[in-house]
């Protein structure tokens, strides 16, 4: 079989390109601690003492709780007792999240965002990245999908407003209504439902219209629009605080916002307010300049990635604002001829030093990685060999032992090119989208304020 690894560059030269501050691993679990909590029997004496952390004003621990909130445990106040130093875990950067919204600010020419943090904060956790957008005067709105996304940020004590952009289950959305979340109306039986709603609250209820202009997921069909529109104002069930629609990322896109302000002229038209208009997803904010409308309204760029084809046009700064990192639990010589992982696809040509990182593709890192990714460890980065299984990566480190039992790696990050989201996206032929949403939620997360 012939060797995998002939066609990998030999490990890179380091090149920083973040200035996003370094939260020390040590802020997690010391590697001293590391090594003596694993009961790897190295001699502890034989180790350099974990330096206090620096550059971070606090860092907080969120325990995967059931309902996976954050909490302000003390990270080093539990990770003894009941954190498996074999664990995988992501750091999130607040300073970075706060600095892509201002960068989105500055390429949407000011208009207020509705920052989306759905599907877990796309892997970085619903409430940590709420907390770092929370109170930024560019952000207006906070967007999720799921209702129990909006009750775990309204428990968390967010302040911004909330936009639920799916359906409720009618009590659900009562409670949600009754706790100001925006509800984002676009059924048949919404004009039903609203005034009931409207009248158990005595008063009209705040919403975004959602219109399908031409996308076919959600929102009343523009063609649709006007008459349920007519129905849903005549009783005074709503307040309509803003109208979206969203775009296909598709030659369409024209097509669609001229549909959707052929709705909004109509409706101006005949009377009725459509608050501010907001289309634009982190796709249209590089690739469509007239969809920025009255607001914009993406998620993606928000943590620090890219749109497909978006990175190379050097139009924004944006920064990885997590790292998803975790320990090399073993460091091995292999033989000419041992093979690594499953399917045995990778067999050693000459004697080669091969490590073990504890995380897998159950916590997010992509299985296909395996074709040309690399993972940081200290100031190198290292080629992925063999296969990305559940809970393993085996990496390539070479003739000499440059990494130990114990040193962190970082699998996906903003501290080298080989780890940018990005990267790994093109490298392993998977949407960028998947490299953040597939985060496990059960990973641990040390967030820096
Ligand atoms: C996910 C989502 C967005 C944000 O999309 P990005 O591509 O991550 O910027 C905007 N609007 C709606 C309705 C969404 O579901």
């Amino acid at each position: 079989m012939p060797h995998e690894s002939a066609r990998d560059a030999p490990p890179a030269a380091p090149e920083p390109t973040s200035d996003v501050p370094d939260i020390p691993p040590e802020t997690h679990l010391g590697r001293r601690d590391f090594l003596l909590a694993a009961g790897l029997g190295i001699a502890a004496g034989s180790l350099v003492p974990a330096p206090p952390p620096a550059g971070i004003r606090e860092a907080k621990a969120s325990p995967p709780s059931p309902s996976g909130a954050t909490s302000r445990t003390s990270v080093r106040s539990r990770h003894a007792r009941d954190e498996n130093p074999h664990d995988a875990w992501i750091e999130v950067n607040s300073d970075a999240i706060r600095a892509n919204a201002r960068e989105v600010s500055r390429m949407a020419e000011g208009r207020s965002i509705v920052a989306v943090v759905k599907n877990n904060g796309y892997g970085l956790g619903t409430v940590a990245v709420a907390r770092a957008l929370d109170a930024l005067p560019e952000v207006a709105t906070l967007g999720v999908v799921k209702v129990d996304e909006a009750f775990e940020l309204l428990e968390a004590g967010v302040t911004t407003p909330i936009l639920l952009m799916g359906l409720a289950p009618p009590d659900a959305e009562e409670e949600l209504a009754r706790r100001g979340v925006r509800l984002t109306p676009y059924t048949d039986d919404a004009p039903d439902r609203l005034s009931r709603l409207a009248r158990a609250l005595d008063r009209p209820v705040p919403v975004h219209l959602y219109i399908d202009s031409g996308m076919g997921r959600l929102g009343m069909p523009d063609h649709r629009a006007l008459p349920w529109l007519e129905e849903l104002t005549a009783s005074r069930a709503v307040a309509v605080e803003g109208t979206m629609t969203e775009l296909a990322e598709t030659e369409y896109d024209d097509e669609q916002l001229r549909r959707f302000h052929a709705f909004a002229a109509a409706a101006r038209e005949a009377g009725f307010p459509l608050g501010r208009l907001h289309a634009a997803a982190s796709h249209a904010l590089f690739f469509r300049p007239g969809s920025l409308l009255s607001a914009v309204r993406p998620g993606l760029a928000l943590f620090g990635a890219f749109p497909a084809g978006a990175r190379a046009l050097g139009m924004a700064e944006l920064r990885p604002a997590h790292r998803l990192r975790a320990r090399i639990i073993r460091v091995e010589r292999l033989r000419p001829g041992d093979a690594v992982s499953y399917g045995r696809n990778w067999i050693a040509e000459r004697p080669v030093w091969v490590a073990v990182v504890a995380a897998g593709h159950a916590d997010g890192y992509p299985r296909r990685a395996v074709d040309g990714c690399r993972v940081l460890v200290g100031e190198r980065s290292y080629p992925v060999i063999g296969a990305v299984s559940a809970s393993h990566t085996v990496l390539e480190i070479g003739d000499e032992p440059s990494v130990s039992l114990g040193d962190v790696a970082t699998l996906v990050g903003p501290d080298d090119p080989a780890i940018h989201p990005n990267t790994i996206s093109e490298r392993a032929e998977i949407s960028v989208y998947d490299v953040l949403m597939h985060l496990g939620g059960h990973l641990p997360k040390v967030v820096s304020d």
